[in-house]
């Protein structure tokens, strides 16, 4: 049985089909321009592959609650055609099969647990660091929604003493995704993200964010495991940093054996950045069994 995956991002759409045993096949690429130019384009894809279900992890923030009148829309984002857009109807109209919906982020999570490093946990949370920060979380073995779904990018963290960077976020300026993500890194640097040498000292404060986060979500969710994926985190000597402050700013509160071995604690999205379009073929099978 073929199931459909669909990773929507802010500039690309990732279309695949895979098995249930995570075999992908028959990737494409669409540039996310306008709705009435993508959405077509995602559909021809689709049509004529007989997938069973599909699967779609979205930018947001969206609403992924099936009860709610707006259920399948990307609510406030500021790419324009997008806001307010409401992603699932084309595909329901024209493919006619199951469809599950859920964050980009807790696609990427959804994958790592299913067919990753982190296969059968319960508990754990996927952070990506890159144009912007977003997380996801499972607790007891499902995916966190609440009343809308968690925007762990924009969690408050306090700015290091030494730090005079006023940050980047238009709603909160100095939140993590102000502080951490790969447009505030450039701006405080003057050069790209990419292009910042491996000895600059923004590299300690970039750790001393992402630990003060990854502090924060020990000590609110107490997952087994904190992922982190998103190009920032392919920064070789980021990791060993990150663990280092974790250790020192949680300064032996929280004692599990766990805790003592944080190389295995805090590890990197394991599936060679498929995390996403892997947990969008999960979606899928569940939207089938659910069905
Ligand atoms: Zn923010």
């Amino acid at each position: 049985m073929l199931y459909g995956a669909l990773e929507a991002g802010g500039t690309k759409m990732v279309c695949a089909v895979g098995t249930e045993d995570g075999k992908l096949s028959g990737r494409e690429i669409i540039p996310t321009t306008l709705p009435e130019e993508t959405i077509p384009r995602i559909l021809d894809y689709f049509r004529g592959k007989e997938i069973a279900a599909l699967g779609v992890a979205s930018f947001g923030p969206i609403d992924p609650d099936p009860a709610s009148p707006t259920y399948g829309r990307i609510t406030s984002t500021p790419k324009p055609g997008w806001s307010d857009f409401d992603l699932l109807a084309p595909f329901r109209e024209s493919l006619q099969v199951p469809i599950g919906f859920d964050t980009d982020v807790n696609a990427s999570l959804l994958g790592e647990i299913c067919f990753g490093d982190a296969k059968g946990l319960q508990d754990a949370v996927y952070i990506t660091i890159g144009t912007g920060i977003g997380g996801g979380v499972m607790s007891g073995g499902k995916l966190l929604h609440g009343m809308l779904h968690p925007e762990l990018g924009h969690m408050m963290i306090r700015p290091h003493p030494s730090d005079r960077y006023e940050g980047k976020c238009p709603y909160h300026h100095c939140c993590l995704e102000g502080m951490a993500a790969g447009p505030a890194l450039g701006e405080r640097c003057g050069i790209k993200g990419e292009l910042i040498p491996a000895d600059d000292p923004v590299w300690a404060l970039e750790a001393y964010y992402i630990g003060q986060a990854i502090v924060n979500l020990i000590l609110t969710l107490s997952p087994r495991r904190i992922i982190l994926g998103g190009g920032v985190m392919h920064r070789e000597g980021l990791f060993p940093m990150i663990r280092s402050e974790v250790r020192k700013q949680l300064n032996g509160y929280i004692r599990t054996p766990l805790l003592n071995d944080l190389e295995h604690y805090i590890t990197p999205a394991s599936l060679s950045d498929d995390q996403g379009i892997l947990g969008c073929i999960r979606l899928a099978i569940k939207a089938k069994e659910e069905a």
